[in-house]
């Protein structure tokens, strides 16, 4: 009866045509409440405190040609998650791992980018208080995204350093991951403003932290440097530390000035979303020369080596 209010019935089909749905792509399963459903029809409550208060945890890792890469580290980091914001789900870590298998699986996808989430959910009762809310869980398989395209791997990207500073630890607890974006996104449009490609945005203290969904490094001489505080301690970082042993190479995580990212020989971000990928340019500054650095490129090549290692990877069983 509601809808009549805004006009004619016949109103309704042009009005929601007027709206791009976003569900509509990319294709993909999801699992929600106990169903596998296509993308499309994966919907949550509006009430759902996970989209009103950005109450919600997550994780993602992504499906490289049929092999999930470093599963146990994202569920680790999922379910510590979930047990610092005192919430709880029905499915075990084991059934977990399936749904996310079958979600794969049954989308076909054999590189994939694969989500788990778990939102604070909400009262039965409409209570204001977080104990009595049901957590709800969902999963959802689509195609594998870049932050970078194949265009800026190449070449390198180009990123801005925006005065935003990252929400402070004493807030939000950086280490869980989360949905509070408005920072990192209010950095991406002062990179876009500035003509760059995305961002990276400073801690409390003034150094460099983090960009929107990815960590940084720098190559000086022969030492990375990664930021260590008010920052998602990434899976993609904690593998370029292990990369690094492998190739005996110096990595510290401490405080990164700005300075130094201008000054490093190379740069290079880290993300599931596009793994280690080389930036040439930061703000007017062009970092080794324009050209994608060697260390750089021993990582990246290394990191999608390990792909295809059993100890590094799990395969999808599809049907
Ligand atoms: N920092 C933030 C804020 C993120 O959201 C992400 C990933 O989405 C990362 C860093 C990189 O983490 P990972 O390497 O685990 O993808």
């Amino acid at each position: 009866m509601a809808i009549a209010t805004f006009g004619s019935q016949e109103d309704i089909p042009e009005l929601k045509s007027r709206h791009h749905d976003p569900r509509n792509y990319p294709q993909g399963v999801a699992f929600m409440d106990g169903q596998y459903l296509p993308m499309a029809e994966a919907k949550i409550s509006v009430l759902d405190w996970g989209f009103l208060h950005s109450d919600a945890t997550y994780d993602t890792v992504h499906v490289w040609d049929g092999r999930f890469f470093r599963l146990n580290l994202h569920l680790d980091r999922f379910f510590r998650g979930m047990e610092r914001l005192r919430m709880k789900l029905p499915y075990s870590r084991e059934e977990i791992e399936e749904i996310l298998g079958y979600c794969v699986a049954l989308s076909g996808h054999k590189s994939a980018y694969v989500e788990m989430i778990c939102t604070r959910g909400g009262s039965p009762t409409f209570s204001r208080d977080p104990r009595e809310a049901e957590n709800r869980f969902i999963a959802f398989a689509v195609p594998y995204g870049s932050v970078a395209n194949n265009e800026q791997l190449k070449r390198g990207l180009h990123v801005a350093v925006s005065e935003t500073v990252r929400i402070p630890p004493k807030s939000v607890d950086p280490t869980i991951k989360n949905y509070h974006w408005l920072d990192l996104v209010k950095g991406l449009f002062d990179a876009y403003d500035f003509g760059a490609e995305t961002a990276l945005i400073m801690d409390t203290n003034g150094n460099i932290a983090e960009g929107p969904g990815f960590n940084v490094f720098t190559v000086k001489g022969d030492r990375l440097k990664t930021p260590a505080l008010g920052i998602l301690p990434g899976i993609t970082r904690q593998t370029v530390f292990e990369l690094c042993q492998e190739c005996s190479l110096t990595v510290v995580a401490a405080d990164l000035a700005r300075e130094e990212l201008l000054q490093a020989d190379e740069v290079f971000i880290t993300s599931t979303a596009g793994g280690i990928m080389p930036v040439t340019r930061v703000d007017h500054a062009v970092i080794g020369g324009g050209k994608v650095g060697s260390v750089t490129s021993q990582l990246m090549n290394l990191y999608w080596r390990k792909h295809s290692d059993p100890a590094w990877s799990t395969a999808v069983s599809y049907p």
